[in-house]
């Protein structure tokens, strides 16, 4: 056990209800980017292990599909209290794994994750399927059946929060999962594996989580007995996703990356705009695929909003993610770090000016970690830094003149994933956001998650819709059943 966390020393592989180490017997390790220090080992799984995983689901799919559906649902909810009675732990391991603060995981990423198991639950109870009559003498029932085996693979910027957007909606349905988390952190999800193991919830095999590098372990779950693949991750390995998919004629749903504008107008709410822009680049360090990355503000307001944001952004308490004063923590990892540093190489090396923050912390206690400053750069749409995602604290802030100025620029961007609109008239926002050519527009507030609230991408940012009832439809199969209920032939006559 590790300290007052809870985390074990070394996690195996899921598979089949059963613990157990990679078949290779190699491991990775886990850390705190916080404080590079080393958390726990985990399994680095082999082909043979991913594949045995895919045919302990395949097994388990032949009961669990055919469990009434009231009590796949209980399950969900059974699975929601155990989070929620576990939310102190489970924030304590996220936010030790991941960096991001513990007001954070306590306050967003857990029961956001009870509340998706919720939904879910809800949901599968109220899909009653549907019964028509097409002619006067035919009956035409549309059922809906579960896909089969899942394989469902998500990042590492909310662990647990992507586990409980993928699990909930294929398990309610009668799916069976083989689940892979990132290796940078897959601490979270082991540990609800583990309570839902330890409470008994679910038959051997219907929930399988295997854990590698995503070269190995990813690799070998695209290339597995499994009838879908859910992806949520970065656009370059959802492409490849996708190509496996469609080899297989397989469906996939993708979840990708970002690099979304966030609006504000000169008769914005000062004090809604500077939170609408710290929770758009601030939260979760950055790390959020609907970012408002790109800050667009209207000229004639720009000095004006660039002292409030400054201000806002320079007293940001960054410090120890388990403080819960803490309100922003520690990147993911020194790769990541590295990478976030050099974007701000390249945006100055553009001709852009780093107004606010642009370096790691030297001096002190978070020297030690993957510590960013919150960033504002001043640049323009057609810089590096404002087309590819950086992922991290660094907002390019764009100046417009006007709505057209704006929505152009907005829907100059190769993704589509969220966005935002800030201003005091409401048919404005109205027209903007209808004009965006994005998934997901927030009006004055950014990066809220709320279930039963559609979620995906335009354009490169992916394909399929989460955290509404509408991704049932991508965990089942449609069967339609023609009956004759007249009281003869019906077709065409082949009679003499
Ligand atoms: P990533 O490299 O694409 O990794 C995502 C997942 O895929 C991880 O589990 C990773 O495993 C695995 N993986 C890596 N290479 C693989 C391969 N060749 N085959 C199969 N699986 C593979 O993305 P990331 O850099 O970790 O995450 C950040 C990206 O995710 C950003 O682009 C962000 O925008 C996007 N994102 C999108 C959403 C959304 O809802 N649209 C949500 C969150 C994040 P390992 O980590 O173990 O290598
Ligand atoms: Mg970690």
């Amino acid at each position: 056990m590790n300290g007052t966390t809870g985390i074990q020393d070394g996690y195996g592989l899921y598979i089949n209800g059963q613990w157990r180490p990679a078949s290779g017997g190699a491991t990775l390790e886990s850390c705190n980017p916080a404080t590079a220090e080393r958390l726990a080992t985990i399994a680095d799984a082999t082909k043979a292990d991913v594949d045995e995983a895919a045919a302990a689901a395949r097994a388990a799919f032949e009961t669990w599909s055919r469990t009434p559906v009231a009590d796949r649902s209980e399950a969900l909810l059974d699975i929601a209290d155990l989070v929620e009675a576990n939310l102190d732990h489970l924030a304590a391991v996220e936010s030790s794994d991941n960096g991001k603060p513990i007001r954070e995981t306590s306050g967003a990423d857990v029961p956001l994750s009870v509340d998706h198991f919720r939904y879910f639950a809800g949901c599968m109870r109220a899909d009653e399927g549907s019964a028509t009559m097409t002619d006067a003498s035919t009956l035409s029932i549309i059922l809906r059946e579960p896909l089969g085996v899942i394989g469902q693979i998500v990042p590492w910027n909310f662990p647990l929060l992507m586990a409980a957007w993928k699990l909930a909606p294929a398990l309610v349905a009668g799916n069976t999962v083989v689940f892979k988390p990132s290796s940078a952190t897959s601490l979270s999800v082991l540990e609800l594996a583990r309570l839902i193991d330890g409470a008994g919830i679910l038959p051997p095999g219907v929930l399988n989580v295997i854990t590698g590098s995503g070269g190995h372990s990813g690799e070998y779950l695209k290339a597995a007995d499994v009838d879908k693949l859910a992806f949520t991750g970065s656009t370059e390995v959802g492409r490849g996703i996708g190509l496996a998919a469609a080899e297989k004629i397989i469906p996939a749903t993708l979840e990708l990356g970002g690099k979304s504008a966030s609006i504000f107008f000169d008769d914005a709410d000062p004090d809604v705009a500077v939170n609408g822009v710290q929770m758009g680049i601030l939260f979760n360090q950055g790390q959020v695929c609907s970012a408002g990355s790109r800050i667009f503000v209207q000229a004639s307001a720009l000095d004006r909003f660039m002292e409030a944001f400054s201000a806002a952004f320079t007293a940001v308490r960054v410090g120890d993610p388990l403080d819960p004063r803490t309100q922003m923590g520690a990147q993911v990892d020194e790769r990541q770090l590295t990478r976030i540093l050099d974007y701000v190489e390249i945006g100055k090396a553009e001709g852009a000016e780093v107004a606010v923050g642009g370096s790691r912390y030297t001096q002190g206690p978070l020297a030690k970690g993957a510590f960013m400053q919150p960033t504002l750069i001043l640049g323009r749409n057609d810089m590096r830094i404002a087309r590819e995602e950086i992922f991290g604290p660094v907002g390019v802030v764009i100046p417009f003149e006007d709505e057209d100025d704006v929505v152009a620029m907005a829907n100059d961007s190769d993704y589509g994933l969220g966005g935002g609109v800030f201003t005091a008239s409401l048919d404005r926002a109205l027209r903007v956001a209808t004009r965006v050519r994005t998934g997901r527009i927030w009006v004055n507030q950014y990066n809220v998650f709320p279930a039963g609230a559609p979620f995906g991408g335009y354009k490169d940012s992916g394909i399929g819709r989460e955290t509404h009832k509408m991704v049932l439809d991508a965990y089942q199969q449609t069967k339609n059943i023609l009956i004759n209920i007249g009281s003869g032939p019906v077709g065409l006559p082949y009679g003499a």
